[in-house]
């Protein structure tokens, strides 16, 4: 099976790559990026080398490149990863949030249904249903972004869903809620957290650091993925959660005293423009009907996240 998986020099793309190459040895992956300042290809040196991996450097939003990719490889699955992702960068400028989250995705729809790709995944995020005081999102639940960054990633997955509607176009959409783990660009809280202290720079807490996210390590939303990927019903949508929520001032505490930092390090700071105060979402779903599990609680991938930050 030859899979092309879309903006994989960026973090969790990157470890998808890496997880699939080791996973199923018969399968064969080529990565499109556009190599934006969050794409890095030192994120796929394990894989250079690997005789069933081809790296193409071009825009999910540019239909020559994909006409030629598909020409070129006997592609049955893709991977969606490729996206603008920092709030705060689409909160000065959303235009690139655009192009990407919302026309990249069209075209890559395009270049699934005419080249009669087998599925796609569209990988996105909780942050299309917005904010929720009690309980959990689920599959079902509106969309209400907050964010531009939210908004255009909502425009993307409805985009998906009517090209199921419409032209029976085989996707599925996933939304899952924060990940982390190594490889991830330090502008995100956890990467930014920890490198900050490597440094010796305090960290910022935005308002009163009493929002809450949930968290999944890196290699348990491969896994996720992956179950996906193989057994997923087409045109369907899985949340993807861990049940492990946090505020980010409990993260922040958990970073500081594995780093041997007192909290004399936070510093408070100005909230940003509509930002939500909770993400919660129900994977009950992932779990009944595709046996998937978390494996690696937070303690335990905050530790070995620290770990590769400090020797990289
Ligand atoms: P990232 O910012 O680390 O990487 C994004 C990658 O996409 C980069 O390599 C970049 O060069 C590439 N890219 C950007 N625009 C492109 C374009 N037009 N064409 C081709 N490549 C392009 O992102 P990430 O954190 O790995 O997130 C991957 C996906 O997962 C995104 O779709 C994001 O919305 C979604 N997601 C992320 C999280 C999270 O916490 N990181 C949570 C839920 C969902």
């Amino acid at each position: 099976m030859t899979i092309l998986v879309t903006g994989a020099a960026g973090f969790m793309g990157s470890h998808f790559v890496k997880y699939v190459l080791e996973a199923y040895p018969t399968y064969r992956v080529v990565v499109l990026d556009k190599l934006t300042y969050a794409g890095n290809l030192d994120n796929l040196k394990e894989v250079v080398l690997n005789p069933r991996y081809t790296f193409v450097q071009g825009d999910i939003a540019d239909p020559g490149v994909l006409q030629k990719i598909f020409n070129e490889h006997p592609i049955e699955v893709v991977v969606n990863y490729a996206a603008e992702t920092h709030v705060d960068r689409s909160v000065m400028d959303p235009t690139a949030f655009l192009k990407t989250n919302v026309f990249g995705v069209y075209h890559l729809l395009e270049a699934v249904r005419q080249f009669g790709v087998k599925r796609m995944i569209q990988i996105s995020t909780d942050e299309v249903f917005g904010s929720i005081d009690v309980g959990a999102f689920t599959e079902t639940s509106a969309f209400e972004p907050n964010s531009p960054y939210s908004a255009a990633k909502a425009g993307g997955d409805l985009l998906c869903r009517s090209y199921v509607a419409t032209h029976n176009v085989p996707v599925i959409v996933t939304h899952s809620c924060n990940v982390y783990g190594p490889h991830q660009y330090p502008e995100k809280l956890i990467p930014l957290f920890i490198t900050n202290l490597i440094e010796g720079k305090k960290v910022s807490l935005y308002g009163d650091g009493l929002n809450v996210r949930e968290w999944i390590y890196v290699t348990d939303h491969c896994r996720a993925i992956d179950r996906i990927m193989h057994e997923g019903i087409l045109g369907e949508v899985y949340n993807i959660g861990t049940g492990e929520e946090m505020t980010n001032r409990a993260i922040t505490l958990v970073v500081l005293s594995a780093m041997k930092y007192d909290k004399d390090m936070i510093e408070m700071v100005q909230d940003r423009p509509g930002h939500d105060r909770r993400y919660a979402i129900d994977h009950t779903k992932l779990t009944t009907k595709l046996g998937w599990q978390p494996d690696v609680r937070f303690e335990e991938g905050i530790r070995q996240t620290i770990e590769w930050y400090r020797k990289n």
